[in-house]
């Protein structure tokens, strides 16, 4: 079952339903064993996409290549993708074992290969002493796998998923997340998959493409997307951020300055993306960068507040924090890094580094 995967990519997608525009021009590459996430707020075109790729949608305007070649015209069949949903669609009055064969017998593979490949599909998933259950005898998460068993056992180019984790409670997504993860090692073949969730987008994928309203916004590796969001719906929709509104002041090595009411922010920047004097710019920044200070503590940015609100979520406190030029600020510090008890209306010093925060693009209304 072991492969090198093939490489996917999409052209111009487009997908309109009478004047509605569903998915707007998505141009994408998925490399050969990459696992790539299309993840975006609800009704921003992830399944469209997906069904698009696996043949079900076709699309409007633009392609679907599978290494290289076009496959826009294939009907489903002749694509040959594994798929999973987010209801398990296993047939209830089979076993496991015959759920995992029936793709298997409608490609008509003899008796000994086909039971050898449900065998090994199975040790993939874990799940060798259950084939002879019926899915009504298993966890949900149990049922899940025998999806992933029956979409993997006849080596599919690709594997699509959607949303295949949301039926889970908390927990088992969780474990079921580790354990894709460890699975698209494993057989080394390419995955896409849809999700709104954005930590099970960042936990579980080498790229994640981030849509909205149909359009591409972004894409990148986990870390560099939360890391160096563009626009303020990235920064908004993977993880938490605040914004910061100013005004560019001055320049300075390294970075510039912006102003708010009387308080200067430095920010640092890369030399060809230093924006004009005067003009109007707007920094995220994520909670977990902004430090409690000590009045003796220095730090390149120092904002005083007073504690709105907070919570206490057991490795961390979250506070909200009242600044008199950019509003309420929250603040996210780990148990052991809190310096005091919160309690309401208490003052306090923020202070976070030039590099904590980063220039983003306001989103065209
Ligand atoms: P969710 O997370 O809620 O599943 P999504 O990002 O997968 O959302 P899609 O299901 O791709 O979104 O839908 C994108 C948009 O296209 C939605 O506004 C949806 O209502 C619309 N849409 C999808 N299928 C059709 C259809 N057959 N006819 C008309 N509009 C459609």
């Amino acid at each position: 079952m072991l492969g090198t995967g093939h490489a996917l990519a999409l052209r111009g997608l487009t997908k309109r339903y009478g004047s509605f525009t569903a998915v707007d021009s998505v141009s994408l590459k998925v490399e050969r064993g990459e696992f790539l996430t299309l993840l975006g707020p609800s009704g921003s075109g992830k399944t469209t996409i997906l069904m698009c790729i696996a043949g079900f949608v076709a699309p409007t305007e633009g392609a679907v290549l599978l290494d290289g070649q076009d496959i826009t015209p294939l009907p489903p069949e002749r694509r040959d993708f594994g798929m999973v949903f987010q209801g398990y669609a296993l047939f209830p009055h089979m076993t496991v074992a015959e759920n995992v064969a029936f793709p298997l017998r409608v490609r008509k593979l003899g008796a000994a290969d086909r039971d050898a490949k449900v065998r090994a599909a199975l040790d993939l998933v874990q799940l060798s002493g259950f084939a002879e259950r019926l899915p009504r005898q298993l966890s949900g998460g149990q049922q899940q796998r025998v999806a992933l068993a029956r979409a993997l056992v006849f080596d599919p180019a690709l594997l699509l998923l959607d949303e295949p984790l949301s039926a889970l409670d908390k927990k088992l997504r969780a474990e079921l997340q580790e354990e894709l993860k460890v699975l698209h090692r494993r057989v080394g073949r390419t995955f896409v998959n849809v999700t709104h969730d954005q930590e099970e987008a960042l936990s579980l994928s080498d790229r994640v493409a981030i849509l909205n309203h149909g359009k591409l916004v972004q894409e990148g590796a986990p870390a560099h997307l939360y890391e160096h969001p563009r626009t303020r719906f990235v920064a908004d929709f993977l993880g938490k951020s605040n914004f910061l509104h100013g005004e560019v002041r001055e320049s300075v090595p390294g970075g510039f300055v912006i102003g708010a009411g009387p308080t200067r922010i430095l920010q640092a920047v890369a030399e060809n993306h230093r924006p004009a004097h005067g003009s109007r710019v707007l920094l995220s920044l994520r909670p977990e960068k902004i430090a409690l200070l000590a009045e003796e503590d220095a730090a390149d940015n120092v904002v005083m507040g007073r504690i709105a609100a907070w919570s206490y979520l057991g490795a961390g406190y979250t506070l909200v924090v009242e600044t008199p030029d950019f509003g309420a600020l929250r603040v996210a510090l780990p148990t052991w890094q809190a310096p005091i008890a919160p309690s309401e209306g208490l003052a306090v010093r923020l202070g976070w580094s030039s590099t904590a925060s980063v220039p983003v693009v306001e989103d065209a209304a």
